[in-house]
Order: C-alpha cells, then structure tokens, then sequence
C-alpha cells in the first residue's frame, strides 16, 4: 500500500493494544457481495520451505524507502537468472534504486503480470519486539518489516518460480518488483513509461500482491497530494493594509478545501463500498510568516485529495485554483503585481475501478477461490497499471492492519493461501 499512514488511519490506530488478529478496522477491505467473501480454506496447511526460507531472505534486506533496494533487487535478478530467466532492472535517477522487470516463459503472447513493491516503510521510533529485518516465528506468525506489505508475496512468487517453468508455461508469467512505493508509486511509473510500455505484447491482466487476505480488490480511491505557496507583500504590521498578508490568503484557500470538503461529506457522490464513502478533501501542514509585527510575505500549506474513481482530481484542484484567481488574487495584485499563488504537484495516483465482470477480476476469484469483490481506502500501483491499459486487481496474502505497524506480521495460513492461489495459476498457465 501507498501514502504516508496510508489512506487509513492505521498507523495512527488506538487500538495498539488490542489484539491485532482480531481488529476490526475500518481499513480492511468491504466486501460488496455478503457472501462468502473469504477465500476458501482448503490448502491452508503449513507454507512450503522454499517460500519460507525466501520470505526470510527478502525480509533480511533493509529496503526502507529512504534507503537503496539494488541488493534486493540484485538477488531476485541472480535468483531469476539460475532459472534462465533475464531481468530488466530499470534504474533511478541516482543509479541507487532500481524496479526490476523479467519475463518467464514465451515473450510473443500476453502474460498474467504479477506486481509487487520491494521498499518498506520505515522501523524508526516504532517499538518493535524483535529485529524488523529478521523474521522471527512465533506461533503460526512471522513477524518482520515488510512480512505483510508485501515481500511475501514476492517471496511465495520467487519459490514456486521453479514449478511454472518445469511445467511449462504457455502463457507468461511477468513479475514487476518496483521501488518507492510507499513514497507514492514512484517507480512504478518510471517502468511503466521505460519499459513496460515498450512492450511489442503487452500483459493482458496484472495482480497487484498488496496485502488484502487474498481477498480480490476491484476498487481504490485515487489521490492528490499537493503545496500551495502563498506570495503576499511584507511590511511593518502597522500598516497592515498597505501589504498582502500570505497567511491569510493561504487560510483563505484553507477553508475553500474545507468547504469543498464538506459538500461532498453532504451531497457525495457516495460509493457504499468505500469507507468514508465519498471523496475526501483535507489540509495536513501549514506554516508562514516570521514575526507579530511583520504582514508575512509567505505561507505554505500541504492538502490531499482522496477522489472515488469516478470524482476527478484535477476538476477539485481546478476549482481551488479558481477561487484564488478569480477571488483573492485581483486584491492582491492591485497592492503589488508580484503576489499570487503557486501550486506545486507533491504525490499521487489515480483510482482504481476494474469491473467486476472483467477478465482479470474473474482469473484473481478462480485463483484465489474468492466468490466477492471488496473496495479498500487504501492506494496501490494497480490504478496506474490499469490506466496503463492493463486491466489489474489488488490480491494478496497479510492483513494491512498489520501492515506500517510495528510488530508487522504475516501468518502461515496466509502465506499457504498465496501458494495455493499461485498453483492455481500454474494450472491456467501451464502446458502440464
Ligand atoms: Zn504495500
């Protein structure tokens, strides 16, 4: 999942002292369908070796965000190259980070994507009971940073590796392991336009591993992160009106969002399947002016906006933008020309809404044995993919109420779920 305290508010949850398998959070996926919207159960023993032995090793790299991922990235590459599978690693601009994009199997059909994050967020001032960047067991749990969100998934995918090729794949399989993430889907984005766009024989579907208990997740809220610098006119505080105060035209925009916040609290459109079920519009940081007596030249403030698929972004930043210029800004510039407002473009992605009769939602349904279809609050990498043109779902092993949280854990039966989901694949994508 993506965005700082991602979407929900689970890292900023009171119930740290709850017991974490039995939350309730608001934040695990809705299920639309009442029935039976758990996977089925059968194949939940213990996960093979393999996949625990890779869960261990991948969990072992300290991938935080802020930090270089090139050695993780380097091990699936050597890891995939004993298979005879070649990566294409698709770098940064400081050579330090790289996504990681390889193909298995025949390159001139469409293939089934499979697509996950290799970046953690970060350990530092969580109180964590054991090393984050060692899986310990404890009972059927494993705990580690990234254990739910998401290096299992990969992991499950890198040990059963070996039994796709050994059948024989007729269909591709393609893995896209990417950097930064959690940052905002940044590189995702930089291998969509490098390389995955390129393709001569596009991926026809693509899984997005993000933990969702192997539930299938059809629907995500998009988001805008966005500065507003405001440029007013200093002078001294006495002479108040001979200046342009920044802080006050900033608070100004400040309750625009509010209010904008508001009719859509009231008057939606509302999508039952989200929680909250319309479009959210908030300011999180301000900050300007230097001193009391001093009409403040700057302010500075952060907003966001969550938008349901079907609400545009950039039609509620346009209107913000309208207000200032048709609102604030001719005072403003009668006092001095060179005031105004600069917006500045911090983070984001689009939603994601995959119909529930498109082929990828019915493959993820028949692999993971899910008969419903959830919404989550959360963001991932699958709106971008699908804007890309390759249809996507979200489906993956772990909770994200465990996820960002110290003592991250993923349980075994999760983890033998993912497995059984990916034998299923080999038997679609399989020659025997
Ligand atoms: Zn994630």
């Amino acid at each position: 999942m993506t965005g700082p305290g991602a979407d929900a508010p689970k890292s900023e949850n009171t119930d740290a002292d709850a017991p974490k398998s039995e939350n309730t959070g608001a934040d695990a996926p809705k299920s639309e369908n009442t029935d039976a919207d758990a996977p089925k159960s059968e194949n939940t023993g213990a996960p093979g070796n393999k996949t625990l032995s890779m869960i261990e090793r991948l969990v072992a790299f300290d991938t935080t965000s802020h930090k270089s991922n090139l050695q993780l990235i380097e091990f699936v590459r050597d890891t995939l190259s004993e298979l005879g599978v070649e990566s294409v690693l698709v770098a940064d601009e400081t050579g330090a980070k790289a996504n990681l994009f390889a193909t298995a199997g025949p390159k001139d059909v469409p293939g089934i994507l499979l697509s996950g994050h290799t970046d953690v967020v970060p350990v530092e001032g969580q109180d964590w009971h054991s090393d984050p960047f060692k899986v310990t067991r404890i009972e059927g749990r494993l705990h580690g940073r990234g254990t739910a969100d998401m290096k299992s998934f990969i992991a499950v995918i890198l040990a059963l590796l070996p039994e796709f090729i050994e059948r024989g794949l007729e269909t591709p399989l393609h893995l896209a392991f990417s950097h930064d993430e959690e940052i905002g889907c940044v590189g995702v984005r930089r291998l969509l336009d490098r390389h995955i766009s390129g393709m001569d024989v596009k991926p026809k579907a693509c899984i997005v591993g993000e933990p969702t208990e192997m539930k299938v997740v059809t629907g995500h809220k998009g988001k805008r992160s966005l500065r507003c610098h405001a440029r007013g006119h200093e002078c001294h505080s006495a002479l108040a009106p001979s200046g342009v105060n920044a802080v006050e035209t900033a608070a100004e925009l400040v309750a625009f969002l509010r209010r904008l916040s508001r009719r859509f609290q009231d008057n939606g459109p509302f999508d039952p399947a989200f929680e909250p079920s319309h479009t959210t519009v908030h300011t999180g940081t301000i900050s300007g002016g230097t001193a009391l007596n001093i009409v403040p030249r700057d302010c500075t403030f952060d907003y966001e906006i969550r938008n349901l698929p079907g609400d545009d972004a950039e039609a509620i930043q346009a209107e913000l933008e309208a207000f200032a210029a048709d609102t604030l800004l001719p005072d403003m510039r009668a006092v001095d020309p060179d005031t105004g407002f600069r917006f500045e473009e911090c983070s984001g992605f689009p939603g994601l809404d995959t119909p529930a009769d498109a082929a990828v939602t019915e493959l993820a349904q028949a692999l993971s044995g899910a008969n419903a279809t959830s919404k989550v609050s959360f963001g991932t990498e699958a709106g971008l993919f699908s804007r890309a043109g390759i249809p996507a779902v979200v489906c993956g092993p772990g909770s994200i109420r465990q996820a960002h949280r110290p003592d991250e854990f993923i349980t075994t039966e999760q983890v033998a779920l993912c497995e059984a989901f990916m034998r299923r694949l080999q038997d679609r994508v399989c020659r025997s």
